[in-house]
């Protein structure tokens, strides 16, 4: 036997919407079920506007180009972060600056963000590691006192909570990531939230080829034309279809992660508790999680290969996380970091994440967890 990392899974009408797509004949973007999935995100997160994507990726680059990023301008965010978050900013010429992170939820750390702010700093880009939110009230307070835009990566973040709202859907965009590695999943997806009025407008042309076209949609314009730049950022009605049948069981998909999270918690607090490892921190009051990642600490850099080896011998895929942006080829190329790093390059050595998926079992993470304590017990 052999549990995966990671495994992609249907749980609801997946098929026979996609089926249905087809038989509605219209399965280009903009149809029936991808206007379903605009309103779910809408309503369940509180955004002011939702326009899905093809990936969160596509979504950070139209956040980019709606931030009006100009080349020199420069953008906060974490460096223990995906590469999609940097890049779609340095494709518009933007600098990423590399702030470090909190230890206890490898978050942006928001008393760092003020120091790292120059004339030229355009946006900040709080990325929810793992789920659990960044503390957005402080990072909202610093953009507003700076002039300056949040982009929320929230790629992880989908129904997480925060202080009674919802990542993605407090700072003046954020988005999300449906790709199957995530909690709610279309194969490849992801969805723009417009928070800031000011940009939805924009946020629609940007996203239709740079076109006027949603607007001539709703009679709103008698022709459409070339109005500004954009590209064509908008997934098919398949991948609609797809994902709106994952999110009408988006709570159950969540109850379940979590539930997974919680008994790898449990069968590891002993060894945590003799200091053989270490775990996060539990998630502080009012920041829950959507369950999207367990992971652990090794206490040293060395250990973890050998636990990954272990656990893989043993037929269980746990893998480590992100190279630091700041210390890969391109983030050298074309970012700089904010000061030392410290915390991240100390954590991004040590953090193992153990497989979790909606079909894992809850007797598999129990198994998965013993293999983990049998490699600690003589540590
Ligand atoms: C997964 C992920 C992305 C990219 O999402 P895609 O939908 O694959 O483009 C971006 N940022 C973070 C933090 C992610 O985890």
């Amino acid at each position: 036997m052999s549990t995966p990392f990671n495994k992609p899974f249907t749980i609801g009408a997946e098929l026979e919407y996609i089926t249905d797509a087809v038989a509605r004949g219209h399965l280009s973007g903009d149809g029936h079920y991808t206007k379903l999935c605009h309103r779910w995100l809408e309503q369940k997160l509180g955004a002011k506007r939702a326009l899905l994507t093809h990936s969160c990726t596509a979504a950070l680059e139209m956040a980019a180009i709606l931030c009006d990023i100009q080349p020199g301008d420069e953008v906060i965010m974490p460096s223990y972060t995906f590469v999609s978050t940097a890049n779609a900013f340095v494709l518009r010429g933007g600098v990423p600056v590399f702030v470090d992170i909190r230890r206890d939820t490898l978050n942006l750390d928001e008393t760092l963000i003020e120091a790292a702010i120059t004339p030229k700093t355009k946006a900040i880009v709080p990325v929810h590691y793992a789920g659990v939110a960044c503390e957005m009230d402080t990072i909202m307070a610093i953009a507003q006192r700076h002039g300056l835009l949040v982009v929320e990566d929230a790629a992880q973040a989908v129904l997480s909570e925060y202080r009674g709202r919802r990542p993605g859907a407090i700072g003046d965009l954020g988005c999300l990531s449906f790709h199957e590695t995530k909690n709610v999943i279309s194969g490849e997806g992801g969805a723009l939230l417009v928070n800031n009025p000011a940009l939805a407008e924009r946020a629609e042309i940007i996203r239709e080829k740079g076109t006027n076209r949603s607007k001539f949609f709703r009679g709103e314009v008698d022709k459409y034309t070339w109005v500004d730049i954009g590209s064509s950022f908008l997934p098919s009605e398949l991948i609609g279809a797809f994902l709106w049948a994952q999110l009408e069981h988006a709570e159950t998909i969540i109850t379940q992660r979590r539930r997974l999270c919680a008994i790898y918690r449990e069968a590891l607090q002993d060894p945590a508790d003799a200091g053989r490892l270490l775990l996060p921190q539990p998630e502080p009051e009012g920041l829950a999680g959507n369950g999207h990642m367990f992971y652990l600490f090794t206490r040293t850099a060395a250990e973890r290969p050998a636990l990954l080896a272990h656990l893989k011998a043993a037929g269980m895929h746990a893998v480590f996380h992100y190279v630091p942006l700041h210390s890969s080829p391109a983030g050298q190329r074309f970012g700089r970091s904010a000061g030392a790093l410290p915390v991240t390059d100390d954590l991004a050595e040590r953090l193992v994440r153990l497989p979790l998926y909606y079909g894992l079992a809850g007797e598999e993470a129990r198994g998965i967890a013993a293999a983990v304590r049998r490699f600690f017990e003589n540590r």
